[in-house]
């Protein structure tokens, strides 16, 4: 189990975190398994989205923007990011994702975002597992 530090700049934005959870899959030697990815925290996420179009990025925000307008909610009035909760829950706070050749089994256009909502902040972290399989896959 490793811990990935993340800062933020905006209060809603995509961060590729693909590189640094392969690095540590790598860093396992783990060759086939499943990787882990978990977000402790209320107001952000984890997705698996296109990686070569930034309007992705615009698009999702704009379509959740839509769905859950900031300033309208009953938590508002603790901390003022009601739609950051319920937007963290619509995506979720995991992914989980098999490990094949001691890679992640990610498509060409895929890559592992994380996914703020109530930024800018420091001290993000993002929890990566990886687990074993007990036996090869190439058994079967
Ligand atoms: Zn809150």
């Amino acid at each position: 189990m490793k811990e990935l530090h993340i800062s933020t700049k905006k209060r809603c934005e995509l961060v590729d975190i693909t590189r640094q959870v392969q690095d540590i899959v790598a860093e396992s030697k783990i060759k086939e398994g499943i990787c882990h990815i978990y977000c402790p925290h209320t107001t952000a996420a984890i997705s698996i989205n296109e990686n070569s179009d930034e309007n992705i990025e615009t698009d999702l925000m704009n379509f959740l923007n839509h769905l859950v307008p900031h300033g309208k909610w009953l938590h508002d009035s603790v901390d003022g990011n009601g739609d950051a909760h319920i937007k963290a829950n619509i995506l979720g706070s995991d992914k989980s994702m098999p490990i094949t050749d001691g890679k992640l089994l990610l498509g060409t256009w895929q890559s592992i975002n994380f996914c703020e909502f109530d930024g800018p902040r420091d001290g993000r972290k993002v929890i990566v597992t990886i687990l074993r399989a007990l036996q090869s896959s190439r058994a079967y």
